[in-house]
C-alpha cells in the first residue's frame, strides 16, 4: 500500500508486557540504528502527564491526551521508537513498525520479582502475558502487515531482535 508521504526516518513501537525488554530492546536499537528512544513512562513521570497516583495498581493514572499531544510534533519528524506496555491510544498513522515483546512465563515472572512486583501486580502482569493482551492490542489498532511479535528470553534474542529491526531500518529509504 503506497503512502502518500513517506517519513524520512520511520517511527517504531516497541510495546510488550512490562518486563519483556521494551526498554533494553529500544536502548539497543536507539544506537544501533541512531533513532531517538522515547520512554513513554519516564516521560509520563517527568512532565506530569498524568491523573494522579494509583494506588491500587501502583502506577501513574496515565493522561493519554496530554501524551499524545506531548508526542506529535516528534512523531511528525520521525525516527523515533515509542517504548510503551500500551498501544491502542496512540494515533495509527504515527507508526510504521509495532513490534511486540514476548517472554516465556516463568522467566517473565523472575524478571517482575526481581523488580519487586509481588500479589496483584505480579499477577495481572503474568496473566497479561499469557493472553497476550498486547498481541491483541496491537492487531486491533494496526495493520496487520506491520505488527509483528518477537520473542525476548534471553540476550541472545535482544541482540537478533535489534539485528533484525536495524537491517528493516536500514531498508526503510531503499
Ligand atoms: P520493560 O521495559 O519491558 O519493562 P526491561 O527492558 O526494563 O523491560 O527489562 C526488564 C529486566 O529484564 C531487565 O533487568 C533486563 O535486563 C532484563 N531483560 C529484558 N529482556 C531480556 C532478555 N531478552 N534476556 C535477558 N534479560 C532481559
Ligand atoms: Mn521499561
Amino acid at each position: 500500500m503506497a503512502r502518500d508521504r513517506k517519513r524520512q526516518r520511520p517511527n517504531i513501537l516497541i510495546t510488550g508486557t512490562p518486563g519483556t525488554g521494551k526498554t533494553t530492546t529500544s536502548s539497543a536499537l536507539a544506537d544501533a540504528a541512531q533513532l531517538r528512544h522515547v520512554s513513554v513512562g519516564d516521560l509520563v513521570k517527568e512532565k506530569s502527564l498524568h491523573d494522579g497516583w494509583d494506588d491500587e495498581l501502583q502506577c501513574y493514572v496515565i493522561n493519554e491526551d496530554l501524551v499524545c499531544d506531548e508526542l506529535e510534533d516528534l512523531m511528525d519528524e520521525g525516527g523515533i521508537i515509542v517504548d510503551y506496555h500500551g498501544c491502542g491510544f496512540f494515533p495509527e498513522r504515527w507508526f510504521d513498525r509495532v513490534v511486540v515483546l514476548q517472554t516465556e512465563n516463568s522467566i517473565l515472572y523472575d524478571r517482575l520479582t526481581k523488580r519487586g512486583y509481588d500479589g496483584a501486580k505480579l499477577s495481572n502482569n503474568i496473566e497479561c502475558e499469557i493472553f497476550q493482551i498486547l498481541l491483541e492490542e496491537a492487531k486491533e489498532n494496526y495493520q496487520e502487515n506491520i505488527v509483528v511479535a518477537l520473542r525476548s528470553d534471553t540476550v541472545e534474542d535482544v541482540a537478533r531482535n535489534v539485528e533484525t529491526l536495524s537491517n528493516w531500518v536500514k531498508n526503510w529509504l531503499s
